[in-house]
């Protein structure tokens, strides 16, 4: 026999409940078979009871769902989730991380607008402003991320939205979020963060001032490496934005893979932990080799934003750097040494990797462009993932080895 279960009475439930519980239970709905698990809604479209019913439907005089480009219920929990995480009134759920902050600027942004985006952000999204965004009138300035000065004085009369990633990759450098989302709001543009590193276990922007949260769920949300996604997370009156460009351009999630993210999000803050864990511990080690001239780890005492780091976050992430002596052969010699760790540029992966950003990554930008952003031949990336730490230090040694 099957129970019948109230729709919406889990939500009702949480009111006052803890991080940890909403990472769990946020945003699911049963439906009259009582699972436990949260249903996969495996569907492209949705039946109509008469041709009434979906005229209304249609029209959007009744509530319900019509076509899974537009709603489909397991997407839904996931968005629920994400907004109950980050503390936002809505979230959209995308097809990848770069769809976000497409569908953002496209709903967000017109011809003649101004953006600001920090220099050091995903090699993909300046892609997308220079060879795209721009095509279509949008125009770009890139500020140096950790100098609110230089962002003061970037801003032009059309400034609409500033664009940053904190913790930025490969450098660990901060921005102080507070602090800048003040400067955006006093000349009337909004702050947007890229939260992909920190997760909302560790950082919750829109708590720090910034007005709208993406995510490539594709990282530690899955955190197994298995399937790309998105999110954007904000006000209702900007999402509402967000979602008319998505139902119209397409790039939505898939049912699966908000699935698969659900099941992410409830060991997020434990995965995270762990990551944390070990990266602190591989990076005070690294500190100490000989071989190794610089770690660029902002929970080190040495980050000259550490404090910040302390302040603004609960947690120093998983994303660490390091310049060896001897530049690109040897970074290479290092990287080629390694037997456990992964030669992939990816991150957030349980699985760690290993990556030469200057010739991956950073690869596309001219020698010039890389020294600006700091990326010199001798750096090596490393996302730590959940393996025993004893055994990633014992990999990292053989680098160590062949320098
Ligand atoms: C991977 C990544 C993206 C792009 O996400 P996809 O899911 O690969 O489209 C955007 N921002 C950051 C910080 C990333 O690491």
């Amino acid at each position: 026999m099957t129970q019948e279960w109230e729709a919406g009475r889990l939500d009702s439930d949480l009111e006052g409940v803890g991080f940890d519980t909403l990472a769990v239970r946020a945003g699911q709905q049963r439906t009259p078979e009582g699972e436990h698990g949260e249903p996969l809604f495996f569907t492209s479209s949705y039946v109509f009871r008469t041709a009434a019913d979906a005229a209304a439907r249609f029209a959007g005089e009744v509530p319900g769902n019509v076509y899974s480009r537009y709603t489909n219920p397991t997407v839904r929990t996931f968005e629920q989730r994400i907004a109950a995480l980050e503390g936002a009134e809505q979230a959209v759920a995308t097809a990848s991380g770069m769809s976000a902050i497409l569908a953002t600027v496209m709903s967000l942004c017109g011809a003649g607008d101004h953006v600001l985006v920090s220099r050091s952000v995903f090699g993909a999204t300046v892609s997308l402003f220079e060879k795209y965004l721009k095509r279509f009138g949008v125009q770009v300035d890139y500020v140096p991320l950790a100098d609110l000065d230089a962002w003061a004085a970037a801003f032009k009369p059309n400034t609409r939205l500033l664009f940053v990633e904190s913790p930025s990759n490969p450098l660990a450098e901060l921005v102080d979020i507070r602090a800048l989302a003040d400067l955006a709001h006093a000349k009337d543009a909004w702050l947007m963060v890229d939260n992909c590193f920190c997760t909302p276990v560790l950082q919750q922007p829109l708590a720090l001032g910034a007005d709208i949260v993406i995510h490539s769920a594709t990282k530690y949300i899955d955190g197994q490496g298995r399937c790309l996604g998105g999110v954007v997370a904000g006000r209702s009156e900007q999402m509402k934005e967000v979602v008319g460009f998505l139902r119209t351009a397409g790039p939505t999630l898939s049912p699966f893979n908000a699935w698969v993210f659900l099941k992410g999000l409830e060991t997020l803050r434990l995965r995270m932990q762990a990551h944390c864990a070990s990266a602190q511990a591989l990076a005070e080690w690294l500190e100490t080799q000989p071989g190794i001239e610089r770690v660029h780890y902002a929970g080190l005492a040495s980050h000259p934003q550490h404090e910040l780091a302390r302040r603004q976050q609960k947690g120093f992430g998983a994303v660490l750097s390091f310049e060896v002596a001897g530049g690109k052969d040897a970074a290479w010699r290092f990287i080629d040494a390694t037997r456990l760790i992964s030669i992939t540029a990816n991150l957030g992966d349980t699985k760690t990797t290993i990556t030469h950003p200057a010739t991956t990554t950073h690869g596309r930008l001219s020698p010039e462009e890389r020294a600006n952003a700091g990326i010199r031949d001798s750096l090596i990336r490393v996302a730590v993932g959940l393996e025993e730490v004893e055994d990633l230090k014992a990999d990292l040694a053989r680098g160590l080895q062949a320098l």
